[in-house]
């Protein structure tokens, strides 16, 4: 019997695992995921690649995907080390003779596949890769990758005539397990020592499959996504798959697939149709970053736009990170993001505006912030949604948002904020979005500090009161 290596990334999942299928198809399987040097490294943006939060996720994912694969009997090899030289060393040590993951369409993560496989075909090992979590492959795309249409809508419209996402597979129900494995002297981690930080997010394909099941079937939140999906808080206002998704504890197909089930057994309404629809945005800046690589990251971005902010101001980027620009709309949601690794998409939304638009920083030290702190976080997801709300990527309108409006109308009697910022408390709740007229005295007394950039949109409430977006 051949001998192989399932080599996990971000797909730290049995179900709908194209790689874990073929290579269990190939032969007796050993389960890979490498700590490599992402892990702690900073961004080129002064801030660290990979948060507590996340890290904490990953390590309850990697624990649940090792139970898993255990009952399937193969054996799974958390190691330190670049996947490059632990690869190798773990394929010549246990005689295999192909590597399976996943494809990868950002750059970093492409140039890694690159390493590796150039590693792998020096000792004559294959390296195959098979298709990422989305929903449909690229060859069934009903366009040319370079001619994917650049506007949303555009996309939205064709990919929908183009039919359903093709349908996941399942786990294998068996697969042989390569035993016993030698280790070839690589220092083993164990994934447990990543403690988690207290999120409400249990990292893990168990936990993914529960909340899924959850939201649809259970409790049925689907059934009203369209009407609370702009709300701040509470547990099902959005479906907050983001998490397992972007880890792969879950594949896009399978949600797809059971929200056509739900659609077909329970209800289909606007809102399950919007959920698919959002599923959509995640594809279509997927795509966007295959067709476009590094551009997505420039600062000109995919509009090559001269004219966007350079700044890069410590003192301004410390404040907005931290929760403290004055602003409390933009710091309460800040420090949600600091405490549990997740925002809304409402609070991403206007995060970003704030921060690329009123404070006139380089947008890519906000998205890079993004980047360390959240959860969730996805290279296309991310830096295609700043890219377009800094006026910079497939959206070539080039307006933000009115955040104090949004505060207004999103937050009516300020408990968002008031949560967040209990300083403010002692303020009246008329005052505890625009703490800044307030006495100096009591605010100051607050400890809340004094905006430091009115957002340009203060004149603009009294002629617009509910907010505009992009
Ligand atoms: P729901 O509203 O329930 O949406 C369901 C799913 O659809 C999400 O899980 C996500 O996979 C997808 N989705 C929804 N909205 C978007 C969108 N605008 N773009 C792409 N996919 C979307 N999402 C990420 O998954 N990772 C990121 O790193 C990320 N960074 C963002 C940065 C900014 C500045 C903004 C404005 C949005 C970002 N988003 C990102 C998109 C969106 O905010 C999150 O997907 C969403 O808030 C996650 O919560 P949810 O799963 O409850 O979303």
């Amino acid at each position: 019997m051949s001998r192989t290596i399932c080599w996990f990334k971000n797909d730290l999942r049995v179900d709908d695992n194209p790689a874990l299928a073929e290579a269990a198809r190939a032969g007796a399987v050993l389960a890979v995921y490498c700590v490599d040097g992402g892990f702690a490294a900073d961004s080129a943006y002064g801030a660290p690649k990979l948060g507590a939060h996340r890290r904490g996720f990953i390590g309850q994912a990697l624990v649940a995907l090792g139970v898993r694969l255990r009952a399937l009997g193969v054996p799974l090899v958390v190691a330190v080390g670049e996947p490059e030289n632990l690869l190798v060393r773990l394929a010549k040590a246990n005689g295999a003779d192909s590597v399976w993951t996943a494809a990868e369409t950002a750059p970093e993560e492409a140039d890694q596949l690159t390493r590796v496989r150039a590693a792998l075909r020096g000792i004559d090992v294959a390296l195959h890769a098979t298709r990422p979590n989305t929903m449909h492959d690229r060859a069934d795309l009903p366009f040319d990758l370079d001619d994917m249409p650049r506007v949303f809508t555009r996309f939205r419209r064709r990919i929908e005539r183009a039919g359903r996402p093709t349908r996941p597979i399942a786990a294998p129900s068996r697969a042989a397990g390569l035993d016993p494995v030698d280790y070839a002297g690589i220092e083993i981690f164990d994934p447990a020592d990543w403690s988690p930080t207290g999120t409400l997010f249990v990292g893990g394909e168990p936990a993914a499959q529960r909340h899924l099941a959850d939201y649809l079937w259970r409790s049925q939140a689907v059934t009203h996504y369209k009407q609370t999906r702009g709300q701040l808080t509470g547990e099902n206002f959005s479906s907050k798959l983001s998490p397992w998704l972007a880890r792969g504890c879950l594949s896009v197909r399978r949600i797809a697939d059971e929200l056509a089930r739900f659609e077909l057994e329970i209800a289909a309404n606007e809102s399950t149709y919007w959920l698919v629809l959002e599923l959509r945005w995640r594809e279509f800046f997927h795509w966007v970053l295959a067709r476009h690589g590094g551009r997505l990251f420039a600062r000109g971005g995919l509009l090559q736009r001269r004219d966007r902010p350079r700044a890069t101001e410590a003192a301004v980027i410390k404040a907005w990170r931290s929760g403290r620009t004055g602003m409390p709309f933009v710091d309460a949601n800040m420090r949600e993001l600091a405490a549990t690794g997740y925002m809304s998409n409402r609070g991403r939304q206007n995060v970003a505006s704030y921060f690329a638009r009123e404070l006139r920083q380089d947008w890519r030290w906000g998205a890079a912030w993004f980047e360390a702190q959240l959860i969730d976080y996805d290279v296309a997801s991310n830096w295609g949604n700043w890219a377009n709300i800094a006026g910079v990527g497939t959206d070539k309108r080039d307006h933000g948002f009115d955040v104090l409006a949004q505060a207004h109308y999103y937050d009516r009697d300020a408990e968002y904020v008031s949560y967040w910022l209990p300083e403010l408390e002692a303020l009246p709740r008329t005052l505890r979005h625009t703490p800044w007229l307030a006495d100096a005295d009591a605010l100051a007394a607050t400890g809340y500090p004094q905006i430091a950039c009115l957002p340009a949109c203060w004149q603009g409430l009294a002629r617009n009161g509910t907010g505009a977006s992009i």
